[in-house]
């Protein structure tokens, strides 16, 4: 499904991904662990097509396709999606709104018929049951106002409504008080299927003990340092990464 190959990524001049490596089938779930700066979200954004990221060598397969030479947009249609770290906040566009004009235009893209909105809605209900999510959440503004929980919910939503095939969360499981986790997780594990793949990008081995990954990996120097199984998350909890990052304490 992923594959990629010596990626080198700089962010404002500042080298942060130096020759990394992955590979990710149809069905996995790989989890990638690393000290705050480590570049994360960097990996995740330059796979979604996010702006500011300038890709210096390397390449990215998705789907027997070179995936950085798709635009954002050519992304989503091909099934990427990345879950935010920090979820924007869309005030005066509905959430139910949002949600039904980003997968129209989805559908748009893949030649597929517009919705039935009875339809989208019974199934929009359906997921959010999955999660315990507040119905009333479907009729405020997109995130506005919402709780951390609510918002991390509202970023699970989106993946379970738009469907994509390959998923990549972002510290989805951070900040979140252990009732939120759950839920979290029902909607992550919800998703798994056989055709799908995601990347949880996470600080904590405690995420792992509901969504159990087939692989764990160590983003560290800008390049995957170290991979294993669902042993290695539990091993970190008890050793830390080894070394700090200079100028970085603490999670965030
Ligand atoms: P992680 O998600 O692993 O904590 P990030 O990918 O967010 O790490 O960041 C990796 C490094 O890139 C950090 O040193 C961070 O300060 C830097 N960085 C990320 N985004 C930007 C940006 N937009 N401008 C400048 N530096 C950035
Ligand atoms: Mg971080
Ligand atoms: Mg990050």
């Amino acid at each position: 499904m992923l594959s990629i190959r010596g990626l080198c990524v700089e962010v404002e001049g500042k080298s942060i991904l130096r020759g990394l490596d992955l590979e990710i089938d149809a069905g996995e779930v790989h989890t990638i662990m690393g000290p705050n700066g480590s570049g994360k979200s960097t990996l995740a954004h330059v796979l979604v097509g996010h702006p500011g990221y300038d890709v210096k060598g390397g390449e990215v397969r998705y789907r027997g396709r070179d995936l950085l030479a798709l635009d954002v947009e050519q992304r989503a249609a091909a099934g990427l999606f990345l879950a935010f770290q920090y979820p924007v906040e869309i005030p005066g566009v509905s959430n139910i709104q949002f949600l039904k004009s980003a997968l129209n235009s989805l559908r748009k893209q893949r030649a597929e018929s517009e919705l039935d909105a009875l339809e989208f809605l019974d199934t929009v209900k359906a997921r959010m049951q999955q999660m315990q999510m507040d119905e009333a959440l479907l009729y405020r503004g997109v995130n506005e106002g919402f709780s951390g929980g609510e918002k991390k919910s509202n970023e699970i939503l989106q993946m379970l409504v738009l469907e994509p095939q390959l998923a990549i969360l972002d510290e989805t499981d951070s900040g979140l008080d252990i009732d939120a986790l759950k839920r979290i997780a029902a909607g992550i594990n919800a998703f798994r299927r056989e055709d799908r793949a995601l990347i949880l990008v996470t600080h904590y081995q405690r995420l792992l003990d509901h969504v159990r990954p087939d692989f764990v990996h160590v983003l560290q120097d800008g390049r995957i340092g170290r991979s294993g199984g669902p042993e290695l998350a539990l091993e970190l909890e008890q050793s830390g990464y080894g070394r700090a990052v200079p100028g970085e304490t603490g999670h965030d």
